[in-house]
């Protein structure tokens, strides 16, 4: 659809919705006011396309997936649906003409934080690929009224305040209370048979809650297209409340019971990398689950189709196993509400289940105790322990007699549900997330899962949305290849590779460094009005950047930081070649060693920047608050990528790709998505270093390393951590970082950090040494970019479309 058929329609719809809906004019208008107004009138303009595209998929009867996750990390929407409407310069003109700055009203909106990390950000690009691509694909997830936490560093320590998002109006989404579900939590179930013999089910006493959807438009790139992020958010369901403060004839009673029912779509649980076993967070994920599959059934069944073609129309795809519910909930509709027999309804849910695994962390796996489960769900209870059994059974059938096997694979063991058997059992596809990560799925994680579906099992590795990542995040770079090699790579991003054409074009590489250089120059300028650091645009920005965990390993950053301070001490002529060492992290509120990573990596920053002797060498800086919208400032000016996870622990990574793509060079180690990095690259365009994922389990095995031992031979090991504990600038006399000492001494170093400190130091000497030779280095990163393109999320998806969803791709009428 042509939005503005021209900048002056754009200006007086634009003039027209801040006097009409807002009352305001351009003179009075806040910033807020102007992005507002900005935002609802492109969202009503959305409406035409969004109803065309719903309409479009009825009337066809179109396959649809709906992508289930507790995480949507989706940041901001307004400049990328500019972007994907093509308006973005008639409107970024058209304001201007008004005096307004398209990217100062831009930073009005808040970041929809909806998720932690990686997982939830994979989703987000997921939608915009699905869209793009013309695929009829939609999110559910759940409407957190806060979000992840914000994060401020106070005294050098994080402080976690509340994301408040909601607070400010959110623009982009509709409330569809006509759409709303009732789910249930408790009561009893109770079963009889008729005379035909048939089990009925009855459920009573439950609590009823009523599942209100708020639908977020999410619009394809120059298509017409628009898919739906659906949302739900927890009410009590009206006429319940009104009987129950009747009842109990009090006001007061009434408002904590609509609060304790509210507060199940309240917040956002902040850890990705531990299990914590909470009730309530069992109750978001069924709530999103039911609200979920209870309207995915209902438009099916608008179709007038027989059951047995649900597959032929829906897929179910669950993002980690937070939404393996919808296997026992599915079945549950699908026999009490329809009355299908089990082997149907079997046959039904698996072939419209698919399930990506994210994590090989052990601790990071899901189980609920089967006392929980019961109580809170009794009916979905009662289903797990049936397709448990009939699984068991028919193991028995092909392994018979071999009870450790059996005990192994089964569904509930040892008093708790495992969701990750639940979701294997119940899907026709588990697919890893990077070539690695898959390999050790079905060789070692989940062995004799593999091999018992091996035909089940496949490798999706992650990709990036480059609209968001590259055309948006840097425009002038983006210019830059489409000067250079023609657009066609936007609709295919493989075709970056055409860059090659240009790796001996001097001219095009010193092109290629001015706009780093100018990205680096904003960024510089934005730390300095944000943080008051000056930062030099001319040393290496040297980037690491995302969740704090202790695989990720940031503490082998800043103890490499920390030695090249002592060796700047030990000898202040010692040439070496400027370096601003970027940190954004946040820790999990309950990860305490996590947190003192972050004091340590704030405590380095006071003594490095604030040390005339070494302060025009080495900078450090940790911007507080990583998100989506700082990684979209920060990618585009990095010189080096930090991806120097402990091998075998990162599934994959998308952080590394988003770099990749706008021609930062990698220092990492051979573990997720690097590995597929340096198998495009050559060992000439990134740096590897550290111990490789053989070598992690051969270690496993034999038990022999000894972190004491990497302490007693390597003296700049033992000088530094030496300084974590005795009196040095960086302990200041205290005690701070003696948990970070005995994590790598006396407990042995789980994540290897000692054992690669050499090898990191290496690669790390190479940089400042190859970043001197300008020419090389830019030629490095042009590589970099020219190979990018095969980690578009739009190759993922259209993996995914092909190979689990069988999805086609529909043409949207214009
Ligand atoms: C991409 C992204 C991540 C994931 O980064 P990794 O380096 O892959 O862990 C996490 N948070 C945000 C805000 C992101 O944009």
């Amino acid at each position: 659809m042509v939005m503005f058929s021209d900048k002056e329609e754009f200006k007086t719809a634009f003039k027209n919705q801040l006097e009409e809906k807002l009352g305001k004019t351009i003179d009075t208008a806040s910033d807020f006011d102007t992005y507002r107004a900005l935002g609802s009138l492109i969202r009503e303009k959305i409406n035409k396309d969004w109803l065309k595209t719903n309409q479009e998929y009825k009337t066809n009867k179109t396959k649809q997936v709906y992508y289930f996750s507790m995480e949507f990390l989706m940041g901001r929407l307004l400049g990328n649906n500019l972007l994907n409407l093509n308006v973005l310069s008639l409107v970024e003109e058209g304001l201007a003409d008004l005096g307004l700055s398209l990217s100062e009203l831009e930073k009005k909106e808040s970041d929809a934080g909806l998720g932690n990390g990686g997982l939830g950000r994979l989703a987000a690009c997921f939608l915009d690929s699905l869209a793009s691509l013309e695929l009829a694909g939609h999110g559910y997830g759940l409407r957190y009224r806060y979000g992840m936490f914000d994060q401020h560093i106070i005294d050098g320590k994080q402080v976690e305040f509340p994301d408040y998002w909601l607070t400010k109006e959110f623009i982009w989404e509709v409330r569809r209370p006509e759409d709303a579900i009732e789910v249930r939590f408790g009561g009893q179930v109770s079963s009889r048979r008729d005379k035909d013999g048939k089990l009925h089910f009855k459920y009573e006493n439950y609590e009823p809650i009523q599942a209100v959807p708020y639908d977020v438009p999410v619009v394809g790139y120059h298509n017409d297209t628009v898919n739906t992020l659906r949302l739900w958010s927890a009410e009590p369901s009206v006429e319940d409340t009104m009987k129950k403060a009747e009842k109990e004839g009090e006001f007061g009673h009434f408002l904590t019971y609509k609060r304790s029912l509210e507060s199940i779509s309240d917040f956002l649980y902040p850890d990705d990398s531990t299990e914590d076993g909470k009730r309530l967070r069992l109750k978001q994920e069924y709530f999103l689950v039911s609200s979920g599959v209870q309207s995915i059934v209902r438009s099916f069944e608008r179709l007038g189709l027989p059951w047995s073609s649900f597959p032929e129309k829906v897929a179910l795809h669950i993002n980690d196993t937070h939404p393996a519910l919808v296997i026992p909930e599915l079945m549950r509709i699908l026999m009490d509400e329809k009355g299908i027999g089990w082997e149907e309804a079997w046959e039904i849910t698996q072939a419209s289940v698919s399930y990506t695994n994210h994590t090989t962390l052990s601790e990071a796996l899901e189980s609920w105790p089967v006392g929980l489960v019961r109580s809170l769900l009794p009916r979905i209870f009662m289903i797990i322990n049936e397709i448990n059994e009939r699984f068991c059974q028919a193991l028995w059938k092909t392994y018979p007699g071999d009870f450790s096997r059996i005990a192994d694979l089964a569904i509930i063991a040892d008093g708790q549900v495992k969701m990750a058997h639940l979701s294997i059992v119940g899907s026709h596809s588990i697919n890893g997330v990077a070539k690695l990560h898959t390999d050790i799925l079905k060789e070692r994680e989940m062995k004799r899962f593999y091999n018992t579906f091996p035909e089940r099992f496949n490798n999706k590795t992650n990709g990036i949305t480059h609209r968001r990542w590259l055309m948006h995040a840097n425009r002038p770079l983006s210019s830059l290849i489409t000067e250079a090699i023609g657009d066609e790579w936007v609709q295919e991003p493989k075709q970056l590779n055409k860059l090659m054409e240009r790796k001996d074009d001097l001219s095009f590489l010193d092109r290629l460094h001015e706009i780093k250089q100018e990205n680096k120059v904003d960024f510089s300028n934005w730390i300095k009005d944000t943080q008051g650091i000056s930062v030099d645009p001319d040393s290496i920005f040297d980037v690491h950047i995302k969740r704090l965990h202790g695989y990720k390993r940031q503490l082998l950053n800043a103890l490499h930081i920390m030695h090249l301070y002592n060796e700047l001490k030990s000898d202040p002529t010692l040439d070496i070649v400027p370096r601003t060492f970027f940190f954004g992290a946040k820790a999990a509120p309950s990860y305490h060693f996590a947190k003192k990573v972050i004091q340590l990596i704030n405590r380095i920053a006071s003594v490095v920047n604030n040390d005339p002797d070494v302060k025009d060498y080495i900078k450090v800086v940790f911007i507080p608050n990583y998100s989506v919208s700082i990684a979209e400032r920060i990618i585009p000016s990095s010189n080096v990528s930090e991806q120097i996870s402990m091998a075998t622990k990162e599934a994959s990574g998308t952080g590394n790709m988003k770099f990749m793509m706008n021609g930062a060079l990698t220092l990492g180690t051979m573990d997720g998505a690097n590995v597929e990095i340096h198998d495009l690259v050559g060992n000439d365009n990134i740096y590897i270093f550290g111990l490789r994922s053989e070598e992690v389990w051969d270690y496993y095995r034999n038990g022999s390393y000894s972190s004491k031992a990497v302490y007693e031979n390597d003296e700049r090991v033992r000088h530094t951590l030496d300084q974590l504990i005795h009196y040095s600038p960086f302990s200041r006399g205290e005690t701070d970082f003696q948990e970070i000492y005995d994590a790598l001494l006396t407990y042995n170093d789980e994540y290897f950090v000692l054992k690669d400190f050499a090898s990191y130091l290496l690669a790390q000497k190479k940089v400042s040494q190859d970043y001197q030779r300008k020419r090389q280095w830019n030629l490095k990163s042009l590589v970099n970019i020219s190979q990018s393109g095969i980690f578009s999320s739009d190759r993922t998806i259209q993996e995914y479309a092909r190979d689990i969803w069988d999805l086609q791709r529909v043409k949207t009428l214009k």
